[in-house]
């Protein structure tokens, strides 16, 4: 049985065809520049071998065609038909409180989707597209939504309402949300694995740490609190996100600065976070080099990153009575030793004790803790796709 991954933002699509028997990628790509000039594929199949496909590619249809054509293709595709394939999976953003698990897609599910693209109108109408996408060039293959905000959806009220008048939260369920949700799931589940205790008996705390960043806090297997709230603004300052801020800090900017909503909106999700602190980039390897070369800023955008994380950190330990784990995924998460170390510097008060040692892995499951730590400290690469596949699977089979 093979599942097919789609991910659809507003000008790319990510796809993955998985092996439900082996859980491995037979097939892997990426559209990019969907309705734009000079849109590509590229696609990698399972041996490894790379194409890249430049052709004209107006909307999501056409791209879905053209991933289909490619994964039937006799030289680099991954399956000989396109029945091969037994259902679609498709990361959706937003579920809103409709969802606190995946489903698969009917009129009903659609229209719980299109009734949230007011909470994420730049993310669940390009999520729509490919569902329709499919829909269309793959009818009666059943298709299944897995939402980012599904696994978010156990944290109590007293975690998820924020101090506004409680009337804006019964009138446009203004509230936290929390993203990522598929991601800090996935690395949960492979810490209880990797400590070989059931997840039913840990308190984690789960840092997702890449262009966009959250840490969530796991009681028992459940999301109990999570940094990224109504939106994916909140939070820690991330690549060019602003994160927490002083909400009069918002209303003061538009008047200096004569700023309209929508031009906030944007200055915030796009020209603040390490990008506008550092003032170099929003990738955090430029920042690092120019960090190593002395750049003041650079050094600082950093060190606001690991000392926000800290803080989130502490504070879930003090919402969960303490921590069992504390895992790291995502870009920075995986792969930067130093953020790591920086980020459970002085912690021991929480048992946090990192061997310099082993936190110089990248990107493989690593207990990087010193062995009598009393607080497991993970390294997991995270596998969004594969537990889309899974829930995907699970529902249709
Ligand atoms: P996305 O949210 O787009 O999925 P990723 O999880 O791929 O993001 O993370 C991207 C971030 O990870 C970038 O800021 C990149 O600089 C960072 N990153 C990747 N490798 C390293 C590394 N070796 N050291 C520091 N940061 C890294």
């Amino acid at each position: 049985m093979k599942i097919l991954v789609v991910n659809c933002g507003s000008s790319s699509l990510k796809y993955q065809l998985i092996d439900m028997t082996t859980k491995e990628s037979v097939g892997i790509g990426l559209v990019e520049r969907i309705g734009l000039e000079g849109a590509v594929l590229t696609h990698k199949s399972a041996s490894g071998e790379k194409e890249v496909i430049t052709t004209e590619i107006p909307d999501h249809t056409v791209a879905i065609g053209l991933v289909l054509k490619v994964l039937v293709s006799p030289v680099y595709g991954s399956v000989k038909e396109l029945t091969e394939i037994s259902a679609v999976g498709h990361r959706v953003v937003h579920g809103g409180e409709n969802f606190a698990q995946s489903a698969i897609i009917n009129d009903e599910v659609m229209k719980a989707i299109q009734d949230c693209i007011e909470l994420a109108p730049l993310h669940n109408p390009p999520n729509i597209a490919g569902i329709e996408a499919c829909q269309k060039l793959m009818p009666g293959v059943p298709q299944v939504a897995v939402f980012d905000t599904a696994f978010h959806q156990t944290m109590p009220d007293y975690a998820y309402l924020y101090g506004l008048s409680y009337d804006l939260y019964e009138k446009y369920k203004i509230r936290r949300y929390g993203f990522h949700g598929t991601s800090h799931k996935y690395v949960s589940q492979r810490a209880a694995a990797m400590l070989g205790k059931p997840a039913e008996e840990l308190k984690i705390i789960t840092c997702h740490l890449g262009n966009g960043s959250s840490i969530t806090a796991i009681n028992g297997g459940k999301s109990v609190e999570t940094s990224m709230g109504f939106t994916p603004l909140q939070g820690l300052l991330m690549g060019t996100r602003s994160g927490d801020l002083d909400p009069a800090i918002v209303t003061y900017i538009m008047r200096k600065e004569n700023l309209n909503p929508d031009q906030i909106d944007n200055f915030l999700n796009k020209k603040c976070g390490v990008l506008g602190v550092s003032g170099v980039s929003s990738d955090f390897r430029d920042i690092g080099n120019a960090a190593d070369e002395g750049n003041y800023r650079a050094k600082l955008a950093l060190e606001i990153f690991a000392y926000q994380a800290k803080k989130y950190i502490g504070s879930y330990a003090a919402a969960l009575n303490g921590v069992d784990a504390v895992i790291f995924t995502a870009g920075i998460g995986e792969n930067s030793s130093s953020i790591r170390a920086a980020i459970c510097e002085n912690m021991s008060y929480l048992g946090i004790n990192i061997d310099q040692e082993k936190n110089k892995v990248r990107g493989v499951e690593t207990d990087v803790s010193e062995a009598n730590a009393s607080c497991r400290v993970l390294v997991i690469p995270t596998n969004e796709e594969l537990t889309i596949a899974i829930d995907t699977f699970e529902l249709t089979r």
